[in-house]
């Protein structure tokens, strides 16, 4: 059997695949099974941030796979360690937990958001604010928390405790915060898996007006928008935000599953001893690899990151056959005239990998791309999009 047809008979089928089975790459160029090779504009997700078979990286994991794969949390490791104070360092946060994906670092602000409000208002706060065309996970409580219908069937009942607001109706956060029985908002910089749209200036204002007058925390979901890939270490730091919790995950790994929280000095103590945890929390291989990934996230590569996304922008604006672009940093959005899905497959028999989102065209490109890939890939997407 075809690896293909191998999975189609053992794999739930609960993914809607393209039909290609990678074998193989080296930073943005990936290699299929038959030999083709593909630019690779979508990193697995926003996962592979230097691409595929990232040499420092390699020699980070690997060179820790032979000392101590795993310990659990019943001991104190070096990776974990080291990585939680450049996480620190790097943001200002006070504190970090570690899990293994974007939900479950979703799932831990949420509890940690009704525990700081237990605490400092007591019992009756436990709602968490979410914003419609948000994203958050597939967990039950995740699942709950995204602000997007579709999610919302089937799998009932559903945790209760939480609400939604409309970023694009002016006053419709303050309308929910004010009926005191919240703890946080939780957002996304620039809503990913909702179609690549960044929050206005205007509703971070309302964001910071309504967390400072009913006492909410702040969430940044940052595992999409974080690790550079806005073109700032994270997200938010585009905008006047400045929130109590950030999760993050995807990038951060550059391609083993890790995902953190970060806690600012305000609510350090909301989650003590004994109230959470994950087995394979800070485990000493993925810290090592997504250490050699945010020591290397520095301004350098943060002028490359928006270098190339101007390149983007520019080339496709106004190009044939697009309507908008949006997003910051490599993680856009295009809008295009014919449907992306049509697109997207005109550029995968052509060798460019493209992801989408909603209606649109998502590109998450390795920040490590170089430019003459993306020259190659851009050439190619445009006349895909003018056919
Ligand atoms: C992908 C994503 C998640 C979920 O992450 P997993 O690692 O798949 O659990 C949560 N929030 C945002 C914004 C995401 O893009």
């Amino acid at each position: 059997m075809s690896i293909i047809e191998t999975t189609d008979s053992y794999i739930l089928h609960t993914y809607k695949r393209f039909p290609v089975a990678l074998v193989s790459g080296r930073g943005a160029e990936l290699v299929d099974d038959s030999g083709k090779s593909y630019i690779d504009l979508g990193s697995g997700i926003a996962v592979n941030t230097f691409g595929a078979a990232d040499p420092e990286w390699i020699s980070a994991i690997t060179e820790q796979a032979g000392k101590l794969a795993h310990s659990s949390n019943l001991y104190y490791t070096e990776p974990g360690a080291e990585l939680a104070k450049l996480l620190c360092e790097k943001t200002g946060m006070s504190k970090v937990f570690f899990g293994n994906s974007g939900a479950e670092a979703n799932e831990c602000a949420i509890k940690a958001a009704r525990r700081y409000a237990l605490h400092t208002k007591g019992e009756g706060h436990h709602n968490i604010i979410s914003l419609k065309g948000s994203f958050h996970g597939r967990t039950l409580a995740t699942l709950t928390a995204t602000g997007q219908d579709g999610f919302h069937t089937e799998f009932g009942p559903f945790p209760e405790g939480f609400v939604y607001a409309d970023p694009h109706t002016p006053g419709d956060l303050t309308r929910l915060a004010m009926q005191d029985n919240c703890c946080a908002v939780m957002l996304e910089v620039v809503q990913g898996e909702g179609g690549v749209n960044p929050l206005s200036d205007e509703f971070i204002k309302e964001v910071n007006e309504v967390a400072e007058k009913y006492s909410l925390l702040v969430i940044a979901d940052e595992v999409q928008t974080g690790n550079g890939r806005t073109g700032k270490l994270y997200g938010y730091m585009n905008f006047d935000l400045h929130p109590d919790i950030v999760t993050t995950a995807k990038g951060l790994g550059g391609g083993l599953p890790i995902g953190a929280v970060l806690f600012n000095e305000r609510c350090s103590e909301a989650l003590s001893y004994g109230t959470h945890g994950s087995t394979f929390g800070a485990n000493p291989i993925c810290c090592a690899g997504a250490l050699s990934v945010l020591k290397r996230i520095d301004d350098k590569l943060l002028s490359e990151v928006c270098r190339k996304s101007e390149y983007i922008v520019n080339e496709l604006t106004g190009a044939k056959g697009v309507v908008s672009v949006s997003g910051l940093g490599l993680m856009l959005g295009i809008e295009t005239t014919r449907p992306a899905g049509e697109i997207i497959a005109g550029c995968l028999e052509r060798g460019v990998l493209l992801l989408s989102a909603k209606n649109k065209v998502r590109l998450l490109p390795p920040l490590s791309i170089t430019m003459e890939q993306l020259e190659t890939a851009v050439k190619i997407l445009k006349e895909e999009l003018s056919k």
